[in-house]
């Protein structure tokens, strides 16, 4: 069943664009309506071809249309009047859901606190930057300690790109970007003068095993040791 009717979309638009879409539709300038993940796409014959985009959401879609009209963001152009026309009169058959991100706050809200902690458990297990802000979180001082082992190993993995000052491209910066965040979260929690302290450690290792290079992440090292 389609999500919208055709007096949906009459009461949703202007009725000049309306009738002209109606129009466009009758006299078939629809081309190449085709079904893709999360919508319908199609070109429309009008002064010159127009491609057209329907985007699945409730109720009626949203639209995307190439001509002047839809370029200044006008919803509902007669092309995309003329598409949505031509759709319905199809026989409607619904496009796929599209590969959009799952809902998981909702899915998350609706789990039982024992699988909750469980898959907490299981990421700190794995990720120290995980565990040392969960640590962080309970007030345990162990966070600092946790936090200053991930941060030397980040910085022990990490090798610089010689040439960009960004940390692009550079690799272990997965691992680096990360573990100066957990700083700032661990701030956050009121570690502020232990974070100070062990930024100050960190950027001396730092300098030390690269070398005095400088880019994105030792700057921010830098930054944090100046509390
Ligand atoms: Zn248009």
């Amino acid at each position: 069943m389609a999500p919208f009717s055709i007096e949906d979309l009459r009461s949703a638009t202007d009725p000049a664009w309306f009738e002209r879409g109606r129009r466009y539709h009758s006299q078939g300038r629809v081309r190449s309506l085709r079904l893709r993940p999360g919508g319908i796409t199609a070109v429309v014959e009008g002064t010159r071809p127009y491609r057209v985009e329907l985007v699945w959401g409730r109720g009626l879609p949203a639209t995307v249309c190439s001509c002047p009209l839809g370029r200044d963001g006008a919803p509902w152009c007669k092309h995309a009047v003329a598409v949505a026309l031509a759709w319905l009169a199809s026989g409607a058959e619904e496009p796929e859901p599209s590969a959009s991100p799952p809902d998981l706050r909702g899915f998350l809200s609706a789990q039982e606190p024992e699988w909750l902690v469980e898959q907490l458990l299981e990421l700190a297990e794995e990720d120290p930057a995980v565990r040392a802000r969960l640590e962080g979180a309970a007030g345990a001082d162990a966070a600092v300690d946790t936090a200053r082992a991930d941060l030397e190993q980040a910085i022990a993995d990490y090798a610089p790109d010689p040439d960009g000052w960004g940390p692009e491209g550079a690799t272990g910066e997965r691992h680096l970007a990360p573990a100066i965040d957990t700083l700032d979260v661990l701030a956050g929690y009121g570690y502020g003068a232990e974070v100070v302290e062990l930024a100050r450690e960190a950027a001396a290792l730092f300098d030390d095993v690269h070398g005095g290079h400088e880019d994105g992440l030792s700057d921010r090292l830098h930054e944090l040791a100046e509390g």
